[in-house]
C-alpha cells in the first residue's frame, strides 16, 4: 500500500490518477452538452479547485470565460460561527450562465454561501461543477449539477487539497489514517 507522511499524519493512496480523469472528463462532457451556446463564465474557487478547474477546462470545448476567486475565512462572532467572504469577483454575473467550480463539498455551507452571492449579483443559472461530495456530510439544501465522484466522510489530500497548506500537488487522491487508540 502506498502511503505519504504530511507533517504528523499518514496517508495511503486511495484514488488513483486515471479513474480522476476519467471523472473529470464525464463532468466536462455533460457541461459541453449541457451549455452550448450559453456563453458560461467558469467561477474557480481557489485554492483547491486549481487542479480539477485545469484538467476540466481543458476538455471544455465551448467558448467559456474563467475566472478566479477565493474566500476569506475567519472566526466571527459566538452566534455567527465562521463567516466567510468572496473576493476576487469583478466580472458583471448579471444575467450570465455561472458554472461554481470547486474541489469538494461536505456540508455544503461554502457553496450555499457562494450561490446566495451570484443570486444576490443577480446571475442568471447558476450551477455547481465540483470534484468531490461527501453526501453523508450535506446539510444544505443546494443544487449540484455536477459531481465527479462521490465519497465516504474520510480526510483527503490530492489533487488541489491539502493538509496544512500541502498536498495539493499530488495527482491522486491520499486517504487520511486514523491514528491507533493508545
Ligand atoms: P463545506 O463548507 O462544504 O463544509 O466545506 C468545504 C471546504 O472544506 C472545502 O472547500 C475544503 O477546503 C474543506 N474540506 C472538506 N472536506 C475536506 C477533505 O476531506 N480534505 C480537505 N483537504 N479539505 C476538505
Ligand atoms: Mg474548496
Ligand atoms: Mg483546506
Amino acid at each position: 500500500m502506498k502511503t505519504i507522511k504530511i507533517k504528523d499524519k499518514v496517508f495511503s493512496v486511495s484514488i488513483p490518477d486515471e479513474k480522476i480523469q476519467e471523472a473529470v472528463k464525464n463532468v466536462a462532457e455533460r457541461i459541453n452538452w449541457d451549455l452550448a451556446g450559453k456563453d458560461p463564465l467558469f467561477l474557480v474557487v481557489l485554492n483547491g479547485a486549481f487542479m480539477f478547474a485545469a484538467d476540466l477546462m481543458k476538455s471544455v470545448n465551448i467558448p467559456s470565460e474563467i475566472t478566479f476567486i477565493k474566500l476569506s475565512s475567519y472566526q466571527g462572532t459566538s452566534t455567527t460561527g465562521v463567516v466567510k467572504e468572496i473576493f476576487g469577483l469583478n466580472e458583471s454575473v448579471e444575467g450570465r450562465t455561472v458554472v461554481i467550480v470547486e474541489d469538494i463539498v461536505d456540508t455544503g455551507f461554502t457553496m450555499q454561501k457562494i450561490i446566495n452571492s451570484l443570486k444576490e449579483k443577480k446571475a442568471a443559472d447558476i450551477r455547481v461543477a465540483t470534484f468531490f461530495l461527501k453526501p453523508n456530510s450535506l446539510q444544505c439544501d443546494i443544487e449540484l449539477n455536477y459531481v465527479a465522484m462521490e465519497i465516504p466522510n474520510d480526510f483527503i489530500v490530492g489533487y488541489g487539497l491539502d493538509y496544512d497548506g500541502y498536498g495539493r500537488n499530488l495527482k491522486e487522491i491520499y486517504t487520511l489514517i486514523p491514528e491507533k487508540a493508545h
